[in-house]
């Protein structure tokens, strides 16, 4: 009955961005399920769904890559020089869920599906360049179901390095010239490790004239004087948004900024932190296809106790270790470099094999790192398993039969596991950075809240300290711990509700500039 009111609430009052209904136009180098390398694909593939919920019309602008078959041709053709190259441009179209889809074909992207980011320098740049110089015209050139989206209300959304010439480009062509002042652009930060610096003299490639060269021209200890494709965005851009609060307070410190603090620190208001959602449909303990066989069952709070047991029973069985109900098991997902800390893990197995634990990891990365984990299988063939793959069915798998997930990352602009974790009753143990430090409230006996154990600094002792607590809390506070698994799976981490603080930037960039 609850589903009917919000519908008939729905019918009466329109859209629920009321009178704030706007044209977005997202722009960024990949999109899922047709493009993705990591967490920038996922909020490209879902945040515009959750936008046009909300009753905007949505657009979203990628490169095609490879054969999309969803998407028809548009027979819209348009030419763009590069530094004194010509290039042609197709347009695709696909209309899913309420979202245009819009698909730029060109041979320059053409056969690099698998390694998107191919090529240094030059190449990648002209690439880029081109995207964000037909995206900026998109509205007038792609009539999307017949009508083109003109300037109306009109904002862009840039994604990262990739896509920060957009708002630059936004304002040298159209609004030095009197035109779009009403269109606003909002640039993403998902991972400010890359900008695209290059040499000084590729600003070139840009094709802006010859005064915007200032918004490029960048120093750095690091990188001496270059060319700094983020930089210029940022400062062109009228808000600026990041993955999460915590990210938002690193991004302007010396050691988080990576040589942009300043330039963000200067943003002040036109600053936000929105933390992203996850896609509730494949990432849900009540309808996961991942957990149909082998033993594993779907389950909800409401069948909490015995269907979690019944997954963690398939896992140790499928991991080959011994089928006991009573022990933890300690889980670790993730891309093995320097970023995830899996190095911090191995510094405290031996403390951790002299509890009574089973540790799982799943990671695929760097091979010294690869090899450690096998290693580390191999001494400990009792209590450890280490799937060196990427495989994202052991992903679910490990997230529904675990008890701990354990994240020690040493940065992590937003981090998906640990939301995962959370909705199927798995607690986070974690490096409270970024991200993890804005969604794992930490555990408070005292008042019985909190969704997880946190430590504040990347450190081994930390960790252990940490997963000492949580481990004392699973065996001797067993209510409490069940207590701790509600609070987890109740929360709605929906992209409906990043969405709507996406919406209220948007406002804000349109009103207040
Ligand atoms: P990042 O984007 O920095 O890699 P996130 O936590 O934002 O980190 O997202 C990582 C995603 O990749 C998650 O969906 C996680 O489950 C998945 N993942 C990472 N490593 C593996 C692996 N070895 N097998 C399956 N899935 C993995």
């Amino acid at each position: 009955s609850e589903s009917n009111t919000s519908e008939e609430e729905e019918k009466d009052s329109g859209p629920l961005a009321g009178v704030n209904v706007m044209n977005v136009i997202v722009v960024a180098a990949e999109c899922a399920p047709w493009v993705k390398t990591g967490g920038l694909g996922d909020v490209v593939g879902a945040l515009p769904k959750a936008l046009a919920r909300r009753g905007h019309r949505v657009m979203v602008v990628v490169p095609r890559y490879g054969n999309y078959s969803e998407a028809q041709e548009m027979g819209v053709r348009k030419y763009y020089k590069i530094d004194g190259q010509d290039f042609e441009v197709n347009f695709y179209h696909a209309y899913i869920d309420g979202v245009d889809f819009v698909f730029i074909d060109s041979p320059f992207y053409r056969h690099l599906e698998n390694d998107i980011y191919r090529g240094q320098g030059q190449d990648i740049l002209k690439r880029m360049v081109l995207l964000c110089k037909v995206a900026v015209e998109v509205p007038w050139n792609v009539p999307c179901g017949g009508v083109c989206y003109g300037d109306g209300n009109l904002v862009f959304i840039a994604n990262d390095w990739h896509t920060a010439l957009l708002p630059v480009y936004l304002k040298a062509y159209y609004r030095d010239n009197g035109l779009m002042q009403f269109t606003r652009s909002v640039l993403v930060i998902h991972n400010i490790a890359h900008q695209g610096r290059s040499p000084v003299e590729n600003f070139r490639i840009t094709g802006l004239p010859e005064h915007y060269l200032d918004l490029f021209k960048f120093y750095d200890p690091i990188g001496g004087e270059h060319c700094n494709i983020f930089a210029a965005g940022l400062k062109a851009a009228d808000r600026v948004v990041t993955v999460s609060h915590g990210y938002a307070w690193e991004l302007k410190t010396v050691e988080g900024g990576w040589g942009l603090h300043d330039i963000i620190n200067n943003s002040h208001w036109r600053f936000h932190g929105i933390v992203n959602g996850i896609d509730t449909v494949e990432w849900n303990p009540r309808l996961d296809v991942h957990l149909q066989s082998d033993g594993y069952t779907n389950y909800s709070p409401e069948t909490l106790e015995t269907g979690k047991a019944q997954c963690k029973a398939a896992l140790q069985q499928e991991m080959g270790l011994s089928v006991r109900p009573d022990v933890p098991v300690l889980a670790f997902i993730g891309r093995l470099d320097y970023q995830k800390g899996p190095d911090l893990i191995a510094e405290a197995i031996p403390w951790l094999v002299s509890q009574d634990v089973q540790l799982m990891l799943l990671g695929t990365g760097r091979q010294d790192l690869e090899e450690l984990l096998r290693r580390l299988e191999g001494q400990h063939r009792d209590k450890i398993r280490s799937w060196v793959g990427f495989s994202v069915k052991m992903a679910h798998r490990l997230t529904a039969g675990a008890d701990v997930l354990i994240m020690p990352s040493r940065f992590e602009p937003c981090g998906l596991n640990q939301l995962y974790a959370m909705v199927y009753g798995t607690i986070p143990v974690v490096h409270a950075v970024g991200g993890l430090r804005d969604t794992v409230v930490p555990y408070d006996p005292f008042n019985n809240s909190g969704l997880g154990w946190t430590f504040d600094r990347a450190e081994t002792n930390k960790l252990i300290n940490a997963l000492g607590h949580c481990l004392n809390t699973y065996r001797n506070y067993k209510q409490s711990w069940k207590e701790l698994q509600m609070r987890c799976m109740s929360q709605d981490l929906s992209w409906d509700v990043a969405a709507q603080k996406y919406e209220e930037v948007l406002v804000a960039a349109k009103y207040q500039w």
